[in-house]
């Protein structure tokens, strides 16, 4: 609490320090980690993300002149450009997510005046924590407080990910701009990716952390193989619509289903689709053992996610596999398992408080020791999403 407040009273006074007066509204956006369902968004399934307790934030007011400014504490940095022409700037990539949001409001219809910006961030870039997400839904924020249009959240959302997918360029899906804006404190957010409906589903107040686990494995391969899982996914899907009616998206074949028609599937693609539909699964009952409280059946789907993926879906990798071995041996874990894309990236864990020091230390050691490599391990805590933080 004390640090945030720190933080945005840096980031005021680097306003004032850059632009000589005080800002008019500071907003923040956090990152976020996905707790469970991996490889099930392009399935048309489900997510169960939660907003982490390390955000991005922006200072901001409304500038007389037709022109964005923006200075970033982190990268000590000025970029500006006109609202006229919005281009990239290959100087200050970061300031290219903040004018993709900004083009993308333009290209809606919603006209923004002048604007400067101070941006300052804790959400590690790079990762796996979202900051690019958490960068756009940030100055989403601060382009509504300032100029005040109506736009909901899941609107917000689909214009944070439009900003990243055809400014910046990079084709992620709507999950993480989704909970950097809709997360609450002490929830995750469970999200239907096919229709976009969404509910928060309650975690414990204390008790549990939520560990993120850096294997610092830079991710081979990792385009390639996507390609060919997510070629694998439609082919199965093909397969079980011709059995089953109705099948558009793995997303719509039931487990019992899967059982009775995936004799019609290749070896290959059977695991796949298994890994899918038994992931979707996963999250429906992880939605159920939530609401009851039960954190120990919760870990035991973690851990079964984890086998899925390393086995079915076969996009784990040694380092990933070490750190959650390490990971689920610890007394205290409740459950672990890779989290992201795979091939490298994190793992996520569920951590008894009491287990944490424990994990820090036992399970950094052992990765190292293991593989050569420290990681990098951050404590997380689910925090609300994305929001004004005061306003002059
Ligand atoms: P991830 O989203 O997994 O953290 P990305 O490569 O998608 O990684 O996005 C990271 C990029 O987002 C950074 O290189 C930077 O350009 C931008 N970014 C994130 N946080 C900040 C910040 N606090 N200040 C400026 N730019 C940031
Ligand atoms: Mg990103």
């Amino acid at each position: 609490m004390q640090e945030a407040l720190n933080r945005i009273d840096a980031v005021r006074a680097k306003y004032k320090e850059v632009y000589g007066k005080a800002p008019d509204v500071v907003v923040r956006a956090p990152g976020r980690v996905n707790l469970i369902g991996e490889h099930t968004d392009y399935n048309d399934g489900f997510v169960l993300p939660i907003a982490i307790d390390r955000d991005v934030i922006i200072a901001a007011s409304k500038e007389d002149e037709a022109v964005l400014k923006m200075h970033s504490l982190n990268f000590e940095s000025s970029s500006i450009c006109p609202l006229a022409k919005i281009e990239k700037d290959p100087a200050n990539p970061w300031s290219n997510y903040i004018r993709g949001v900004a083009a993308v409001l333009e290209e809606k219809g919603i006209s923004l005046g002048g604007v400067a910006m101070a941006i300052e961030g804790n959400v590690p870039l790079g990762s796996g924590l979202s900051s690019s997400a958490a960068l756009e839904v940030a100055a989403g924020m601060a382009f509504q407080a300032l100029f005040g249009f109506n736009m909901g959240g899941p609107d917000m959302a689909l214009l944070a990910q439009r900003a990243e997918n055809s400014f910046v360029g990079v084709n992620c899906g709507i999950m993480d701009q989704f909970i950097s804006r809709l997360g609450a404190k002490n929830h995750a957010l469970f999200v239907d990716c096919r229709t976009l409906e969404y509910s928060l589903v309650p975690l414990p107040e204390s008790g549990v952390s939520v560990i993120v686990a850096n294997t610092m494995k830079k991710r081979g391969l990792v385009d390639s193989e996507y390609n060919t899982r997510r070629k694998q996914c439609e082919d199965a899907t093909a397969i079980l619509g011709r059995q089953i009616p109705q099948v558009a998206a793995l997303r719509d074949v039931s487990v019992a289903d899967f059982e009775k028609y995936s004799r019609f599937l290749p070896p290959d693609i059977r695991v796949r689709a298994e890994h899918v539909v038994t992931e979707n699964d996963r999250v429906l009952k992880s939605v159920e053992v939530l609401k009851s409280g039960d954190m120990e059946a919760f870990g035991v789907l973690l851990n079964q996610s984890h086998e899925s993926l390393r086995d079915l879906y076969q996009v784990s990798c040694r380092e990933l596999d070490i750190m959650v071995e390490a990971a689920q041996s610890i007394p205290g874990v409740l459950g672990s398992r890779m989290t992201g894309a795979g091939f490298g990236g994190c793992t996520v864990s569920l951590v008894k408080d009491d287990a944490v020091s424990a994990f820090l230390k036992d399970v950094s050691a052992r990765y190292e020791s293991r593989t050569g490599i420290k990681p990098q391990m951050y404590v997380c805590k689910p925090e609300s999403g994305a929001g004004v933080v005061g306003a002059d």
